[in-house]
């Protein structure tokens, strides 16, 4: 039997992930990144340990390597002063950077390849994919920080849901403050922090899982839109996607039939994020407290938990409300 040529386009944490796992079980992969080796990752570095772990283990990687704070207890708030804290479920933030680079130095990137299989794990910018009509994205803004208000997770949503700035520990005093919003001028709430580094890029908020491939080319993690409409959380979808056309690839020799299979688990395993897409739309247009949004509250308690945090709506409405 002649085995599939796949093509990883895109070294990011999805396309690494993939990498690995196909490379370890004797695939014929190659893959290509255009990024510098010392490129400071857009990104506030925070998973659910839980989850990671095991994804981490699978490719041979001990993530207790890379963790750089344990959250204990989040804190959430509102516009309007009020504070609401939760527990963890497995919320840490990590050394991406330290990650990504042991990772990297494992592979020898090639340019020009023939392929049968083409993934575009280019993130944001979807170069293989292409860009379409109706995308969402939001801008961000972060600094790497040594002074921060809360010593632990901390969120502030803004008003009307448009996004939420944030403020996650790190290690050796430092901190990652940032914000994600709808609108560009939200960026300017971050200036009165303290800046040792800047970065930021357009976060896709929306899922793009109808326009995922195109001929041989299929698209995994943030190019296809794997990242949570409610948190932004997109390192473990991203990783999870990666997993799922993986096990396709594993399961059909032929590339067609492989695109097929992972475009219908990873419409079956992400359709919540259509859900919470339709959730936060309804709460920047002003439809928040509507008695038929009880049917989300399952989905954003999930959400929240599967980011490592052990969210209660119903603590998180009283707080709103009051
Ligand atoms: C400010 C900010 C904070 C965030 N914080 C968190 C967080 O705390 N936790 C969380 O879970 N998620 C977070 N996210 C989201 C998360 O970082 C992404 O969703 C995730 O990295 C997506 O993974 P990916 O592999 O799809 O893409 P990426 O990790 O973005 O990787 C894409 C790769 O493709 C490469 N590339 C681009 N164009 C080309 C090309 N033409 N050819 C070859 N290679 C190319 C890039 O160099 C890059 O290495 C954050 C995002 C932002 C912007």
């Amino acid at each position: 039997m002649i085995l599939m040529r796949i093509s990883i386009k895109g070294l990011g944490i999805s396309g690494l992930y993939l990498y690995e796992r196909l490379k370890q079980s004797g695939f014929d992969v190659t893959a290509f990144d255009v990024r510098r080796r010392d490129f400071y990752i857009p990104c506030a570095y925070a998973t659910n340990f839980n989850l990671m772990k095991p994804f981490m283990s699978r490719i041979g990687i001990d993530f207790d390597n890379y963790v750089l704070f344990r959250s204990e207890t989040i804190t959430m708030s509102g516009e309007n002063g009020s504070e609401i804290e939760f527990p963890s479920a497995g919320l840490v933030t990590f050394d991406r950077n330290g990650l990504q680079r042991d990772m990297m130095n494992r592979i020898e990137m090639e340019t020009e390849t023939k392929a049968d299989l083409v993934v575009d794990a280019t993130g944001i910018s979807r170069s293989y994919l292409g860009r379409i009509n109706g995308d969402l994205t939001y801008y961000t803004k972060e600094y790497l920080t040594d002074h921060v208000i809360h010593r632990d997770f901390y969120f502030l949503f803004l008003n009307r849901g448009v996004g939420y700035l944030w403020e996650f520990p790190l290690d050796r005093g430092h901190f990652h403050v940032g914000i994600g919003s709808i609108r560009r001028d939200d960026l300017n709430r971050i200036d009165r922090y303290n800046r040792i580094r800047i970065t930021g890029r357009r976060i896709r908020m929306k899922p793009l899982f109808e326009v995922a491939s195109i001929g041989n080319i299929v698209g995994i993690g943030e190019s296809v839109g794997t990242v949570s409409p409610l948190t932004g959380e997109g390192i473990l979808p991203s990783i999870e996607s990666a997993e799922l056309l993986y096990q396709a690839i594993s399961d059909k020799s032929d590339p067609n039939e492989a695109i097929r299979l992972y475009l219908k688990k990873l419409n079956t395993s992400f359709s919540h994020y259509y859900k919470l897409s339709d959730f936060v739309r309804k709460v920047q247009t002003g439809k928040l407290l509507r008695p038929s949004n009880i049917r989300y509250a399952s989905l954003i308690t999930k959400d929240m938990k599967h980011f490592g945090i052990d969210f209660s709506l119903g603590k998180a409405v009283r707080a709103l409300i009051q």
